[in-house]
């Protein structure tokens, strides 16, 4: 039976960046997921944008996040000729009513920010620079934000993780642990068994329905966005944030969200959602509703935990069990850095910090 030292369940952001870190580390590493491939459809766009909420705080090792997400991207377009993975445009956060303009100014004071990362737009400068956006009592701009198209980005993920040797199965499987040996039996739906010394959840809002990680508060919030497409070429390139997002992908099409909505039973999409994200459209741009037609309506969910923090480590009773969850709205600019931290724990056994560990809960 083929042996790995890890098998991770879940192939999306959180478990590409495990396997890519477990890999870089020297280790052998399976890859499960039943849901996608190297070709597999998602999220057409997603924002990176350090200024997290809406008062605009400075994610949490924000600097690190980042460089961390800008080498495996520059590694994905290095080693797969992808170079169509972000758009390094910025961010603006227009400030739409006069609270929001305080909490932007005091974010500017409070925060540390890294040198050229975030600059204060007066109304006149946001008009001049993209004369579609909304009211406004001015906004930040974070250069240091961008646009990934994370379809693109993810199938591009898989497929570096298979020319690395990671060994992907994009079917169902399931560990158990190995009475025999120490460590898991893997078994795959179709009669496939390996062994792995360790096991790594990753499996984003299915991961709460691992009975192994059930006493974890794990709190799923289901979100919905429109995927737009215009009339004519929108000519911005940058992202948009201002209680809700926007994100051009290509020249004429708009992704606008997303609704935050706590108590669900299935991902379906609704009209209610829908109605929600047309006001947000037109808070944050002016006059270019009438200009879109809706070209589709997608659902998803992330996972939170109260401090709003990823949760990675080890379980407490099952040895090499781990996992490597909520990511919440900030999934792209943890998902490098904090799947280092894990790596290191496993195989240096480094401590997880605090505000990560499992042991918090
Ligand atoms: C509407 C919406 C908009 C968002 N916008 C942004 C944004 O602009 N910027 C940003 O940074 N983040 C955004 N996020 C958050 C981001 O999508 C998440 O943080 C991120 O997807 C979490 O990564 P993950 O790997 O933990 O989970 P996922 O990306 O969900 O990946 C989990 C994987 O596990 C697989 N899986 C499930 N069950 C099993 C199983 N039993 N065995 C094996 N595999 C399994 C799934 O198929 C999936 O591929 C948004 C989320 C939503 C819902």
């Amino acid at each position: 039976m083929k042996s790995f030292y890890a098998a991770v369940f879940g192939a999306g952001l959180s478990g590409t960046a495990i396997a890519h870190e477990l890999k870089k580390r020297g280790k052998s590493v399976l890859l499960i997921d039943p849901f996608v491939s190297e070709n597999a459809p998602g999220p057409p766009a997603g924002l990176v944008n350090p200024a997290t909420g809406r008062r605009a705080k400075l994610l949490w090792r924000a600097e690190k996040c980042l460089i961390a997400l800008r080498e495996l991207i520059d590694e994905l377009s290095l080693s797969t000729g992808q170079h169509d993975l972000i758009s390094d445009s910025g961010v603006i956060r227009p400030a739409i009513t006069e609270e929001l303009a305080v909490y932007f100014k005091e974010s500017l004071e409070k925060y540390k920010w890294p040198d050229g990362w975030v600059h204060w737009m007066e109304k006149d400068e946001v008009s001049a620079f993209n004369p579609q956006i909304g009211p406004n009592h001015g906004a930040l701009f974070l250069n240091s934000g961008f646009t990934v198209f994370v379809d693109r980005y993810l199938n591009c993920y898989r497929q570096l993780l298979r020319k690395k040797d990671v060994e992907c199965i994009y079917k169902h499987a399931k560990y158990f642990v190995s009475e025999e040996e120490s460590g898991f039996r893997i078994e795959v739906e179709d009669d496939q068994r390996f062994q792995a010394d360790h096991v790594i959840v990753a499996a984003g809002h299915q991961t709460p329905l691992f009975n192994d990680w059930k006493f974890l508060p794990l709190h799923r919030v289901k979100g919905e966005v429109l995927w737009f497409e215009a009339d004519h070429d929108l000519d911005w390139d940058h992202g948009i944030s201002a209680m809700g997002y926007g994100m051009r992908v290509g020249r004429k099409d708009l992704i606008v969200g997303s609704t935050y909505e706590h108590h669900f039973d299935d991902l379906d999409t609704t009209e209610e959602a829908a109605n929600q994200i047309h006001k947000k459209l037109n808070k944050m741009f002016s006059g270019l509703s009438g200009h879109l037609s809706v070209k589709a309506q997608l659902a998803g969910a992330r996972v939170t935990t109260p401090n709003r923090l990823p949760v990675i480590g080890r379980h407490p009773d099952i040895k090499n069990l781990s996992i490597y969850s909520a990511l919440g709205s900030t999934g792209l600019l943890f998902s490098q850095y904090v799947a280092e931290l894990l790596a290191d724990h496993l195989v240096s056994d480094t401590p997880v910090p605090e505000e990560l560990a499992v042991k918090r809960f």
